[in-house]
C-alpha cells in the first residue's frame, strides 16, 4: 500500500479523497494555487504545496507542476479527483514515465474512451446497445443531409472531443442540418481543438442513466447499479438519485451484467461511469467516463461501500475488494448540488461566506468545502457543496432532502438552494415522472 498520496485537485473533491486515505492511514499531500492558500483542503492535508498561480491552466492543470509536487514531497500515487487533470492521458503516461501510479485507469483506456467515436465503436463491439447513429465521423455536409435521411429526423451532431455539454447540435428537419453541422464542428474546433463529428438520432424524451461500475485489471469487473441524473441544465446535472425510479430490477441486472462483463473484458482498472440515455424500456449508451464521478455518493449510500477506499486500493494492486452477489442496494439516495450561483440566470456568485452551517442527523452527508469566513475565488468551478441523503425508500429521502434544505445555512453568496426547495413542491419530483428536458422547460416557464 501507499504510504502518500497526493490529490491533484481542490474543493470538496480534494476532502473527500483526503478522508479516505486518512481512514486508511495513508498521509496526504494538498497541492494548491495561491488563491487557494487558505482552502480548507489545504488545512486538512497532512502535508501542503503551492503549485502556481490562480488560473487553473497554471495550477491545478500543469503537468510539470504536479510532477515536481510529487518528487519534493515523496507521495507515490497520485489522486486526481474529477474534472481538471482526471482524464488527461498525457497525464497519465507522464506519470507512469516518472514511476508515479495513478490511481484510475490506464493511459489507453482513458484515449479510447476520451474520443466519443472510438468509445462508441468500442462499447458497441464489447455488447453494450448504443445510439443509432452513423459509423465513425462524418466529413461533409451532404453526407450528413444522407444520414439524416436515412435515421429519420432529428438528428443530434456530436463533437466527437465534446464535453460539458459542449460542442452538440440538434437538427429538427434537413433545412436544419448544414448549419447545425458547420456549428458542432466549429465548436468542436474552438473548444478542443478537434472538429471531428458524428451524428446520432435524437431520442426526445429520454431519462440520462448511468451505471457505475469498477474494474481491478486483472480480469474482475462488477457494477454497483444506475444513478438517474435527468434533472439537468444546459446539459449539467443538478439532482441525482440512485436507484433510478423508473428501473427494475430485472433491467438494472440485464443492463448492470452487460456493463461488468464489459469492464472485465477490457481489463479496466478502477471506478468509471457507463452513460446511458434511457427511453421505452431500451438503453442506449452516449459515453463514458473514466473516473469518480461528482455524484458517486449516492452510489455509496445504497451500497454501504467506499468508493474512494476502493479506487486506491485498486490502483495499489489489489483485487476488488466485493464481489457482484455481495452487493446490494440498501434504500434511496438523493443528492443535490449547490453551486455558488445566481438565480435565474445561475451566474457565478464568488465572494465571502459570511455564515455555514452544514445540516446534519440521520441519513444526511455533506461534503463541502465552506467553513465561516471562507473567500469562493472567481476561478474556478461554481459547485460548493453536495448535500445528500439516504432513506429507506425514495418518499423518505425526498422528505430528508427537504428537512436537510431547511437545516443548511450559507450566508454571504448567493446559491442553488431556493431551485431545490422549489423542485421539492413539484408533483412530479415527487412522482419520478421527468426526462432529460423537464428541467428546461420548467425553467423556461418561470420555474
Ligand atoms: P457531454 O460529454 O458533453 O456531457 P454527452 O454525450 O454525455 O455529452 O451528452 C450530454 C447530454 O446531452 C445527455 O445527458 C443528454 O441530455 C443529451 N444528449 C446527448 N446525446 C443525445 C441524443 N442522441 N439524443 C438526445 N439527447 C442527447
Amino acid at each position: 500500500m501507499f504510504d502518500k498520496i497526493l490529490i491533484a485537485n481542490r474543493g470538496e473533491i480534494a476532502l473527500r479523497v483526503i478522508r479516505a486515505c486518512r481512514e486508511m492511514g495513508i498521509r496526504s499531500v494538498a497541492v494548491h494555487s495561491t488563491a487557494d492558500a487558505d482552502a480548507m483542503h489545504v488545512r486538512m492535508a497532512d502535508e501542503t504545496i503551492c503549485i502556481g498561480p490562480a488560473p487553473g491552466t497554471d495550477s491545478y492543470l500543469s503537468i510539470p507542476a504536479i510532477i515536481a509536487a510529487c518528487e519534493v514531497t515523496g507521495a507515490q500515487a497520485i489522486h486526481p479527483g474529477y474534472g481538471f487533470l482526471s482524464e488527461n492521458a498525457r497525464f497519465v503516461q507522464a506519470l507512469e514515465d516518472h514511476g508515479l501510479t495513478f490511481i484510475g485507469p490506464s493511459a489507453e483506456h482513458i484515449r479510447t474512451m476520451g474520443d466519443k467515436i472510438t468509445a462508441k465503436e468500442t462499447a458497441a463491439n464489447l455488447g453494450i446497445p448504443v445510439v443509432p447513429g452513423s459509423t465513425g465521423g462524418v466529413g461533409s455536409v451532404e453526407e450528413a443531409k444522407k444520414i439524416g435521411a436515412d435515421f429519420g429526423y432529428p438528428v443530434i451532431i456530436k463533437a466527437t472531443a465534446g464535453g460539458g455539454g459542449r460542442g452538440m447540435k440538434v437538427a429538427a428537419s434537413e433545412a436544419e442540418m448544414e448549419s447545425a453541422f458547420l456549428t458542432a464542428r466549429a465548436e468542436g474546433k474552438a473548444a478542443f481543438g478537434n472538429d471531428e463529428v458524428y451524428i446520432e438520432k435524437y431520442l426526445q424524451k429520454p431519462r440520462h442513466i448511468e451505471i457505475q461500475v469498477f474494474g481491478d485489471g486483472q480480469g474482475g469487473g462488477v457494477h454497483l447499479g444506475e444513478r438517474d441524473c435527468s434533472l439537468q441544465r444546459r446539459h449539467q446535472k443538478v439532482f441525482e438519485e440512485a436507484p433510478g425510479p423508473s428501473i427494475s430490477p430485472e433491467e438494472r441486472a440485464r443492463i448492470g451484467k452487460i456493463c461488468a462483463d464489459a469492464i472485465a473484458k477490457m481489463g479496466y482498472s478502477g471506478a468509471g461511469t457507463i452513460e446511458f440515455l434511457y427511453e421505452d424500456g431500451e438503453f442506449y449508451f452516449i459515453e463514458m467516463n473514466t473516473r469518480l464521478q461528482v455524484e458517486h455518493p449516492v452510489t455509496e449510500a445504497i451500497f454501504g461501500q467506499d468508493l474512494v477506499r476502493e479506487q486506491i486500493l485498486v490502483a495499489s494492486g489489489n483485487k476488488l475488494s466485493f464481489s457482484q452477489d455481495e452487493l446490494e442496494i440498501n434504500g434511496h439516495a438523493i443528492e443535490v448540488r449547490i453551486n455558488a450561483e445566481r438565480l435565474p440566470n445561475f451566474s457565478p456568485s464568488p465572494g465571502k461566506i459570511t455564515q455555514y452551517h452544514a445540516p446534519g442527523g440521520l441519513g444526511v452527508r455533506m461534503d463541502s468545502a465552506l467553513y465561516d469566513g471562507y473567500k469562493i475565488p472567481p476561478y474556478y468551478d461554481s459547485l460548493i457543496g453536495k448535500l445528500i441523503v439516504h432513506g429507506r425508500d425514495r418518499t423518505e429521502a425526498l422528505a430528508r432532502l427537504n428537512r436537510a434544505l431547511g437545516e443548511l445555512i450559507v450566508d454571504g453568496v448567493d446559491t442553488t438552494v431556493p431551485l431545490f426547495h422549489a423542485l421539492l413542491r413539484e408533483k412530479d419530483v415527487h412522482t419520478g415522472d421527468y426526462n432529460i428536458h423537464w428541467l428546461e422547460k420548467w425553467l423556461e416557464a418561470g420555474g
